[in-house]
């Protein structure tokens, strides 16, 4: 068993702010990654809106770049996960994958969020054979082929341009006839030649037995069916908040995002702060989620003057 002031659960922009304030106040930081170290960043292209990056910044560069400021403030960094947490004592204990149970008088958890799925056939079936969650780790795999991507977010705009740039053809397949992106972002799409948008379509199959070889799709308005022939597959319709290990001890809404006191990090649980995609579901931004990965540090080191630790 190991007794430490301050632990740190989750490694983005969250995580790593919160580190680094807490480690230049002494609290002497551990840090468990989980099983993205980096967080959303690491599947992210270029990020062009966190401020003191006037050229922009490679998302996995960026966030290295955050990592290095954590350890250099003597973050005690783990790339472990938590399995298990116990919020019931003044001491919060908890579980490593590996066995080990960390009593923590302060836990921030910064656990941020992971990728939807459709929930279709083949999609399961497929993965890593065609079917991607995230076209910049994969994209690289389809170069020069011919590829559909559903979602109309942010996500599906950006995602969608950068396969534009790697494949022959992208089909964006969009669920109504409008997309939520912004406009700057729906903009590139449609001034991209080689991408296709089909409006008011559901894919409502992924096909294929040892690689993706197309996908089967409904018009929404006509009913028609029909099938794109595809080579890969990429899903960008939103994330899930990486919760579920709280959900005995803290309250969520009904889509598991952690609950906090309005302006603050306050869990219901005094000592553990939630901070990050992992409570945050209207900016989820980078320099929103480093923002009150800051705020966490801040709370749970006058939580700890209070407490006399
Ligand atoms: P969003 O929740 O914003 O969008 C999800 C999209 O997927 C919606 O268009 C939704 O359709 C669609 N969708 C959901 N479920 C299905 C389904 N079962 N079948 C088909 N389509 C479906 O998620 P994003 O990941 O795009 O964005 C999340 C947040 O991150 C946003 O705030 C966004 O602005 C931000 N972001 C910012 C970026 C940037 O600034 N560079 C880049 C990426 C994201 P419908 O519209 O019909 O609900």
């Amino acid at each position: 068993m190991e007794k430490i002031k301050c632990l740190i659960i989750g490694a983005g922009p969250a995580g790593y702010a919160a580190a680094i304030y807490a480690a230049r106040a002494g609290l002497n930081p551990v840090m468990y990654t989980g099983p993205q170290p980096g967080g959303q960043l690491m599947i992210t292209n270029d990020v062009e809106n966190y401020p003191g990056y006037p050229e922009g910044r490679n998302g996995p560069e960026m966030m290295e770049d955050f990592k290095k400021q954590a350890a250099r403030f003597e973050t005690d960094i783990r790339n472990e996960m938590i399995t298990k947490v116990d919020f019931s004592g003044p001491v919060h204990k908890v579980w490593t994958e590996a066995g080990l149970e960390i009593h923590a008088h302060t836990v921030i958890i910064a656990t941020g969020a992971s990728a939807k799925w459709l929930g279709i056939p083949g999609e399961d079936r497929l993965q890593n054979l065609g079917v991607s969650a995230c076209a910049v780790c994969d994209g690289f795999f389809f170069r020069k082929q011919e590829v559909a991507i559903v979602g109309g977010g942010d996500t599906a705009a950006e995602e969608s341009t950068y396969l534009a740039k790697i494949c022959k053809t992208v089909h964006l397949l969009v669920r109504r006839d409008e997309m939520r992106a912004s406009k700057i972002m729906q903009e590139r799409v449609m001034n991209t030649p080689n991408l296709i948008v089909h409006w008011n379509t559901s894919p409502e199959e992924v096909l294929g037995d040892d690689g993706v070889t197309g996908v089967r799709i409904r018009n929404n308005k006509t009913q028609e069916v029909s099938t794109l022939d595809v080579t890969g597959f990429f899903v960008a319709i939103g994330h899930k908040p990486n919760t579920d290990v709280f959900e005995d001890w803290l309250d969520r809404d009904d889509s598991g995002y952690l609950l906090t006191t309005p302006g603050r990090t306050f869990t219901k649980v005094p000592g553990v702060f939630a901070c990050g995609d992992a409570q945050d579901k209207i900016y989820r931004q980078a320099v929103t989620a480093a923002g009150t990965g800051c705020m966490a540090a801040l709370d749970a080191e006058r939580y700890l003057v209070e407490q006399g630790v």
